[in-house]
This record gives structure tokens, sequence and C-alpha cells, in this order.
């Protein structure tokens, strides 16, 4: 099992190679926001979370990386359930501070075409 909360992840560099083979400009990690997103584009008040699915608790049906653990479910369930909660209030608060918010599930890095569509339509 991964690490929490790792940088640079697999899907975060598909999405960063993408974001910058469409042309836009973006700053990494921004320790001054909340959540400090994975990219953020400050001329236009917009950033962008990409979520490993299994730690953030993603719960679309076609999502098969998001599998919770079998053994030590009260564990898991709990700390799952707090992860998926601070992304809620992160999310809120940086909306309230003004900025658009796009996530984009690991699962939903693997289709490229759809992806780009997504994150152009988003920054444009
Ligand atoms: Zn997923």
């Amino acid at each position: 099992m991964r690490a929490v909360k790792s940088k640079n992840t697999k899907p975060e560099l598909a999405v960063r190679r993408l974001v910058h083979r469409l042309g836009y400009r973006y700053r990494l990690h921004r320790k001054d926001l909340p959540g400090k997103p994975d990219l953020v584009f400050g001329s236009k008040w917009k950033v962008i979370f990409v979520h490993g699915c299994f730690w953030h608790g993603h719960d679309a049906k076609g999502c098969l990386k998001a599998k919770r653990p079998t053994s030590n479910t009260t564990f898991w369930n709990a700390k799952l359930t707090l992860n998926k909660q601070r992304d809620v209030r992160r999310g809120r608060e940086l909306r309230n501070l003004g900025w658009k918010v796009l996530t984009i599930w690991e699962c939903e890095t693997s289709n490229v075409a759809a992806l780009r569509r997504r994150l152009d339509t988003f920054l444009r």
C-alpha cells in the first residue's frame, strides 16, 4: 500500500504533463492554500487536486481502486472517512476564498483523451 499524501504520484504527473502540453502554467502544492492543492493557476483562481482513489475514498461505481481493506475495518473506515471529510472541508474553504476547484481521480487518468478534454474545459 502506498504512503499517505505522497507527492508526485503517477496520476499527478500525468495531469501535469497534459496541463503543460495544453499550454497552461501552474504552481505546485501552494502551502498558503487550504489542502495544498496539487496544481494552482493563480491568475485564473483555479486549482486542481489529483486524488488517489483509495486514500481519498473515491465512491464512483466503476472505481476498482478504492476498495476498502477487509481486515481492520473499523480502523480503515474511520481513517478513510476522516480523509473524505477533510477533502470536502478544504474544497469548501477554497470555494469560499473564491477559487474554482477541480478534482481528478486516479482512475480517471487512464483515459487520456477524456482527461485532456476535462482539463481544457476547466482551465479555458
Ligand atoms: Zn477511482
